[in-house]
């Protein structure tokens, strides 16, 4: 009847103040009745009308309730955050009423087949006697272990035990159940598969094909690309346990340590996290309204509710740490004392949900290891993508995006077959190395440019070195450089005059140079190869420190595998001009080393016409990686550092469906890359064909890279072990799509 909840529980909480009662099965009969009479007058107030009498006008009133739910903000932004669209509405299911607030011999409780945090083969769960399964769900009473339950009513427990074993084995997935025993009879109001942490999902998995429950392709169905990730979640550096001391314990709700600014209102978290902040909601229990906040939140603590309260639950399904129920915090307006300390909003909190400890400042935290079940997941997956056969292609790789010597050790650790990217304007972020680049870009003639590219040569040898030793021996592809300009002119007055004195120039003649390289439409400027086209000496210093480096790992017996890729490649004839010139350097390398290493040299496939002339473009590639940042960009005309100005009105509209930068539009860039991998094959056999951009780590987008033949995905170190389960996923669904 849009009569706000507040105002009901407004009303219990001065009834139960007046009756000096702390829980509602205090308050008595004649008491209750009174209650009835306030919350009529409530509705009669807000809603202007009475409340129904009738029970059929009731149950339609509550029928349309549900119906119009629908819409309603929260179920609104749950769809956005879940990205559900094109579903038309919800179902509603009546049933008949069971009581477990009869008396002492009634109860009702939540409960879970196996550990929905662990994952651990454990009936686990929490009752309330004497209580609705509301009172369970909203955390108001702290409710008790399943376990006691079996010292209370063994009949109960017994029979609640094997209706989960039976359920189970029935759907042949954790169950979460709710039930409710009525004067001492057992009612199971619903089951569902149970949602989890990730940990959890993947040795549920692991578990239940021990169990030869399911198969190993079922279980990498079950584990979504999302659970994987949260198992990266960062925990806390043991090396802070030294001095860091818990203010306080509450339940281990949701696994993951989180480090940020206290708030208090969903709203807060919000707008905290529009200014760039890391927060952690406070609160005393969280409700649906919530939703928003909770999101952008790095963790959530609550000083009240158990496993299965809204917090818990809505934060394991998010991957959210969550400290849920922690006695030892109290929260008042916008302030909380944590274990005796008072806090207020903006002081650093850390909390770490897989203990349930609560510290009063920010730890450092580290980025966890694969775990021996993970990893043996990982590996069916690996199993499935190496075995998988499309056409002439066999196998579905994944690469990674990295640039330094550091992060491709963690993808090569995560698994990553090999770097799929290796930005090389990447490696200048350093304050050492940039000042070399600035000098190169800011050259006024070939000389001055070619004695900062000499400076640059020995510090790019060195890394390839090390990316090369990361690797050890698994192929690595390094883009020759790609500077959108603007992002390396010096800007400062602190900055210019620094690259003056480094060129031994005044800030006055400098300027002007600087002047020059400005370009209206950077990303469409003078980047990629058209900087070879005018400048070839710097793509043939890049070359040669990939040679040189690859002639040090030999020496040093490290196996090396290394590939050249040419970026923003529009027309075949640019690289007839940059192919020899890289292989007559290469072979100058090796002549003088005496040594042999293949290189292979490719392109990347991010510009339109590259795309629809790529049978013109494979004569001088030896593979293609599409680059589907700029090829979304340049397909859209959508600039890729503007659209956050007008994409939201796109999705919000429903002109697009989901933000074409996130995952692949299938639609128009994917006809695209269709026609590229079929030109590119169409040449050459063979040919390997990958992605690079952003879209490589996207589960939807790595869909279909498999179905349009890619023989890789590349992405982050981080969404290297989701993309080998996505990629699994792939093969496995479209194998069936195909039966
Ligand atoms: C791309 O365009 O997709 C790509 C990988 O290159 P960059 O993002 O460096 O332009
Ligand atoms: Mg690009």
């Amino acid at each position: 009847m849009g009569v706000e909840h507040d105002e009901f529980e407004h009303a219990l909480a001065a009834m139960k103040k007046a009756k000096k009662v702390e829980l509602d099965t205090g308050l008595s009969a004649d008491d209750l009745k009174n209650l009835v009479d306030e919350y009529k007058k409530i509705v009669k107030k807000h809603a202007k009308k009475d409340f129904p009498q009738d029970p059929v006008d009731q149950m339609w009133g509550a029928t349309n309730a549900v119906f119009g739910s629908w819409m309603n903000d929260r179920a609104i932004k749950y769809r956005q955050i879940n990205e559900i669209k094109n579903v038309k509405g919800t179902a509603v299911n009546i049933q008949s009423m069971v009581f477990g607030n009869f008396g002492d011999d009634s109860g009702t409780g939540v409960c879970f087949s196996r550990d929905p945090s662990t994952g651990i083969n454990k009936f686990y769960g929490e009752y309330l006697m004497n209580a609705q399964g509301e009172d369970v769900v909203a955390g108001i009473r702290t409710p008790e272990k399943i376990a006691t339950l079996e010292k209370k009513n063994k009949k109960v427990y017994d029979q609640l035990v094997a209706i989960k074993d039976r359920l189970e084995n029935h759907f042949k997935d954790m169950q979460d159940l709710e039930f409710t025993v009525q004067q001492g009879e057992l009612f199971i109001l619903q089951t569902r598969s149970g949602k989890r942490a990730g940990a959890a999902a993947v040795k549920c998995a692991v578990d239940m094909v021990a169990e030869k429950l399911i198969t190993k392709e079922e279980a990498i169905l079950r584990v979504s690309p999302d659970h994987l990730d949260q198992l990266l979640h960062p925990m806390i550096d043991p090396k802070a346990f030294k001095t860091a001391k818990a203010l306080t314990k509450g339940l281990n709700a949701s696994p993951g340590a989180a480090c940020g600014r206290i708030v208090f209102t969903a709203k807060d978290a919000e707008e905290w996290n529009a200014k760039g902040e890391k927060v952690v909601l406070v609160r005393k229990d969280t409700s649906p309204e919530d939703i928003g906040g909770m999101v952008v939140s790095e963790g959530i603590l609550t000083s009240t509710g158990g496993m299965t309260s809204h917090a818990a639950v809505v934060a394991r399904g998010m991957g959210t740490p969550c400290v849920a129920g922690a006695k030892g915090v109290s929260v008042q307006g916008k302030k909380v004392v944590i274990g005796g300390t008072s806090f207020k909003e903006g002081d650093w909190i850390t909390i770490d949900g897989s203990t349930g400890n609560v510290y009063g400042e920010k730890l450092s935290l580290i980025v966890p290891s694969i775990s021996k079940d993970m990893s043996l997941f990982l590996s069916w997956c690996d199993e499935v993508r190496d075995a998988s056969v499309r056409g002439d292609i066999t196998g579905f790789k994944v690469r990674t995006n990295a640039d330094q010597p550091e992060d491709v050790k963690r993808a090569f650790d995560f698994g990553a077959d090999g770097v799929g990217l290796c930005r090389t304007e990447h490696m200048f972020f350093e304050k050492e190395k940039l000042i070399h680049f600035r000098a190169m870009i800011l050259a006024d003639n070939i000389d001055e440019r070619k004695a900062a590219l000499k400076k640059i040569l020995p510090l790019q040898k060195k890394d390839f070195f090390g990316i090369f030793k990361a690797m050890n021996g698994r192929p690595v592809t390094i883009r020759l450089l790609d500077p959108p300009l603007h992002e390396f002119v010096p800007h400062t007055k602190a900055e210019i005059a620094e690259v003056a004195a480094h060129l031994n120039v005044s800030v006055k003649d400098l300027q002007p140079k600087i002047d020059r390289l400005h370009e209206s439409n950077p990303m469409l400027g003078h980047r990629g190869c058209r900087l070879a086209v005018t400048y070839p000496e710097i793509y043939d210093m890049q070359v040669e420190a990939i040679a040189l480096a690859a002639v040090d790992c030999l020496k040093k017996k490290i196996p090396v595998h290394p590939e050249i890729m040419i970026p923003i490649v529009c027309d075949e004839r640019e690289l007839a001009m940059i192919r020899p010139n890289a292989e007559t350097i290469i072979k100058n390398v090796m002549t003088k080393a005496k040594v042999e290493i293949p290189v292979r040299i490719g392109t990347m496939i991010e510009v339109p016409r590259a795309a629809l002339l790529a049978d013109k473009i494979a004569e001088y590639a030896d593979f293609f990686s599409f680059g589907t940042n700029d090829l979304t960009q340049m397909t859209f005309a959508f600039s890729r550092d503007d659209v956050a100005s007008f994409m939201p009105s796109y999705l919000e509209k429903n002109i697009l469906e989901v933000d074409p930068f996130k995952s692949i539009d299938e639609e128009g860039v994917g006809m695209l890359i269709d026609i590229a991998v079929k030109k590119g094959r169409g040449m050459k056999g063979d040919f390997k064909v990958g992605i690079c951009g952003e879209h490589g780590g996207d589960p939807q987008t790595i869909d279909f890279c498999y179905r349009a033949g890619l023989s890789y995905v590349s992405c982050s170190p981080f969404r290297v072990p989701l993309a080998r389960l996505a990629g699994a996923q792939a093969v496995i669904r479209n194998a069936s799509a195909k039966k």
